[in-house]
């Protein structure tokens, strides 16, 4: 199924499903022992952090990142040495009994590559330095000149595409934003446009070479630009090029903790739902060990699709086994997969905050205690709210109380009498239709949860009145298509819009909650209604780190998509993470920045300083700067380049030496680390930015 979007009088194509899940077919790459793409099972892939000179160290890595399961293994080649080293380390592990296949990643160093190709299952080039530099100019190419540095690239990379081919060694075209030629960024900006181009001319000459082996990835720390990245070179590659080729997905210098593991979540499951992706890689600023189970998590629910019998792989779709097939017909998309734009709609006070329009997305989440327990229901929702903290803290900005019959309604008002100027806050949901507008005069937000299956009726929308509470209409949707909720929730809204209510949001919940939404947003662009839309996630009982995998994505990627004002979770976490959860969804997919983001390396061979440790320390200092994105990276050969678009840098510059950037420029060259720190804190107040900590 072909997804479509018309836009100002333009189709562009988007080849995937977007409301349902079909695993993009894929040709087979070479991996060593394993098999890759097609319908083979998603793989999971980890990079290692020591020097590769050190035999016994990066041995000793590689076997326990086997031992937790790691598919594939990368390691850092930055010379020919380091090249030469891999063959004993490969002897060293296959000896040990350990066949994981190997990956030689190379950056600039065509030498490295042609050497490193010998010893390995895989090679990764990165067409934005290799057999090339990167000055991070824009400086104009002419025709000429763009041509005859493609040319050079061409005669540098032709070798290594055959001796690849020849020894049978697969290959991965992997771009990243931020470190594109600087030909490529005169003539496409620094933009997923140019991350594609800069991948099909390598294929290009891959496939000149009858070398067909190939791999893609496309990554970048914003997962919105990844996002769109991968989407672009899927929609170009396929038309273009001979076969569809397999993607490794993953989201660079995603950071630590539960902020990596979130935007490396959204940005890689946002892919998976879309159904692309053979093999990925969370990158973590942790012991590598760590990234390999939030990668099985993260990919667990589509390999549940797949059925390996023999050396032949199938896809189920609703238990029903599926060989591949080609993609045909046309569906209408609500948004633009490859560029961000927020969906337009209504803007409106809803008690104590606006939602929809140019409003930042707001948070809500849900009180667990019963309206039965009114002083425990109040302490937990002053929990929730937190009204101690500063101004512009973190916290809940409303909170969800159940009210399951008209006997409830005095506990619930004297509940609003004791929280006074916090009343506004509250969210008063039922699923009781009678009694839904006696709720209105109490709250200013009130929520209906319409249980599919269950009768509605249409009389209460003619008691509903304008000027009470905003109003949420809710589909708690099971089993049906996703296309029950979307029609019935614009029904709704046609009706109230026709009785001249205006103030009221739609929302779904659902295990499929993604491609529910998604569905929603088109039936009402269908019929040009612009109300706003809530996301709405509720957990099903999952373990902590499947929480934050799945919320991320089915919430996240919406608002990637420019879905979504306001994010509601529900999980069985603490109120405090919950508040952390929501915030860290929208600050991953950049709607909302609450907190300074840091982009981290994960570190490899090329690491002059202790990352995670020197991590720890600059978020202690400047965590509670508000909307400041930081880079720290281990080294300056891709540091400056793989932090993209970070406001300042932190990067390595030889050992026990850090250069300081400002944006792109490097404003301290090579000073002593231990002072860099503090130099990089003055560097933020000279530029404005620091604010001190409550
Ligand atoms: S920035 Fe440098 S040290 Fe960090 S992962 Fe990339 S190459 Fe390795």
């Amino acid at each position: 199924m072909t997804a479509e979007i018309r836009k100002a009088g333009h189709t562009i194509d988007y080849p995937v499903p977007m409301y349902s899940y079909r695993r993009r077919f894929t040709r087979e790459a070479g991996f060593g022992g394993i098999a890759l793409g097609g319908y083979q099972p998603i793989r999971v892939e980890s990079m290692t952090n020591t020097h590769t000179m050190d035999t016994v160290a990066t041995v000793e890595q590689c076997r326990r990142l086997y031992e937790a399961g790691c598919e594939i293994i990368r390691l850092t080649v930055p010379t020919e040495k380091d090249a030469g080293n891999l063959r004993n380390i490969r002897d060293q592990l296959r000896r040990d009994g350990i066949s994981t296949p190997l990956v030689a990643d190379i950056h600039f160093s065509p030498k490295a590559a042609m050497k490193a190709v010998e010893f390995v299952e895989n090679i990764r080039v990165n067409p934005g330095n290799y057999a090339t530099g990167t000055k991070f100019s824009s400086d104009d190419y002419t025709e000429a000149e763009y041509r005859a540095e493609l040319e050079k690239v061409r005669e540098e990379f032709t070798p290594l595409v055959r001796k690849a081919r020849d020894l049978g060694v697969s290959m991965r075209i992997g771009t990243n934003h931020g470190s594109l030629s600087d030909r490529i960024v005169s003539r496409f900006g620094n933009s997923p446009e140019g991350m594609v181009e800069a991948a099909l001319e390598f294929a290009r000459i891959c496939e000149d070479e009858n070398y067909f082996d190939l791999l893609f990835s496309m990554k970048s720390s914003n997962v919105r630009v990844m996002i769109h990245a991968y989407r672009l070179l899927v929609s170009r590659a396929d038309a273009e090029l001979r076969h569809a080729y397999p993607l490794h997905l993953g989201v660079t210098e995603a950071g630590d903790g539960d902020e990596g593991r979130i935007k490396s979540a959204m940005g890689i499951g946002a892919l998976l739902e879309d159904g692309l992706g053979d093999t990925i890689r969370v990158s973590l600023t942790e012991d590598p060990v760590n990234e390999v189970p939030v990668g099985f998590a993260i990919v667990r629910k589509y390999n549940e699709h797949l059925q390996v019998k023999g050396d032949k792989a199938y896809l189920k779709v609703n238990h029903v086994v599926e060989h591949a097939r080609p993609v045909s017909g046309h569906e209408a998309m609500p948004f633009d997969p490859y560029r961000y734009a927020r969906r337009p709609c209504r803007r409106f006070e809803a008690g104590a905050e606006p939602l929809g329009g140019d409003a930042m997305p707001r948070v809500e989440t849900s009180a667990r205690t019963s309206i039965a327990d009114p002083d425990a229901l109040r302490a937990e929702i002053m929990e929730r709210l937190a009204p101690e903290l500063p101004g512009d803290s973190i916290r809940s900005e409303f909170v969800n109380v159940g009210v399951g019959c008209v006997e409830d309604l005095p506990a619930l008002q004297s509940l609003l009498d004791s929280l006074g100027g916090l009343r506004d806050r509250v969210v008063a949901s039922t699923a009781d239709t009678a009694l839904f507008p006696r709720l209105l005069p109490l709250v200013s937000r009130a929520r209906l949860d319409i249980v599919e299956g269950e009768s509605l009726g249409t009389g209460f929308i003619d008691e509903l009145e304008e000027g009470g509470a905003a109003m949420e209409f809710s589909f708690i949707h099971e089993d049906s298509s996703v296309q029950v909720p979307a029609e019935i929730l614009s029904r709704i809204a046609s009706r109230l819009m026709r009785k001249g209510l205006s103030r009221f949001l739609l929302s779904v919940v659902s295990s499929q909650g993604l491609f529910a939404t998604r569905r929603l947003v088109l039936e009402l662009s269908k019929a040009g209604l612009d109300i706003p839309v809530v996301v709405r996630y509720r957990d099903r009982g999952g373990d902590r780190s499947g929480v934050l995998i799945d919320s991320a994505v089915q919430s996240g990627t919406l608002f990637c998509d420019g879905i979504g004002d306001l994010v509601a979770i529900e999980t069985g976490l603490k109120a405090e993470e919950e508040v952390g959860l929501a915030f860290n969804i929208l600050q991953a997919a950049r709607v909302r920045m609450s907190k300074t983001e840091f982009i981290s390396c994960p570190g490899c061979g090329r690491t002059y300083f202790e990352l995670e440790k020197t991590t720890a320390l600059i978020k202690q200092r400047v965590s509670h700067l508000k909307g400041l994105k930081i880079g720290i990276m281990g080294c300056i050969v891709n540091g400056p380049g793989e932090m993209a678009d970070a406001d300042f840098g932190y990067v390595g510059s030889g050992k026990g030496r850090v250069s300081l950037y400002v944006g792109r420029d490097c404003v301290v060259e090579n000073m002593p680390e231990a002072q860099a720190l503090e130099r990089l804190i003055e560097l933020i107040r000279q530029n404005g930015k620091w604010m001190e900590p409550s």
